[in-house]
């Protein structure tokens, strides 16, 4: 899985590594679990966890807006079985440009 973060810089390791874990997971079945897993095993809340996502932004880098480019941006691990199963994709920004001209890929 090739996703590329975009942290803040004002995150620090300890944050850092919450994300990368968060997002090490893909399978949505038992979110829930991971998520306190993820809290229990840095020790840490699931406040503190949801501000350090918060600061992350996470994009796909194989992905792309066809087009201007711009790499798929995931809200959560869901979304990455989902971007893959598209064909083509155009981001919001091109879409709102376009006029209705562009549509999302099946
Ligand atoms: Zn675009």
């Amino acid at each position: 899985m090739s996703l590329n973060f975009v942290f803040d810089s004002a995150l620090d390791d300890t944050a850092k590594r919450l994300c990368y874990e968060y997002w090490s997971y893909a399978s949505p079945s038992d979110y829930i679990a991971h998520l306190e897993l993820l809290c229990y095993d840095h020790n840490t809340e699931i406040n503190a966890l949801f501000t350090a996502l918060a600061e992350c932004q996470v994009y796909l880098d194989d992905v792309h807006c066809e087009y201007c480019g711009r790499p798929y941006q995931l809200d959560v691990p869901a979304d990455v079985p989902y971007a893959r199963r598209l064909n083509s994709w155009f981001c919001e920004g091109c879409i709102s440009f376009s006029g209705g001209q562009l549509v999302l890929g099946k």
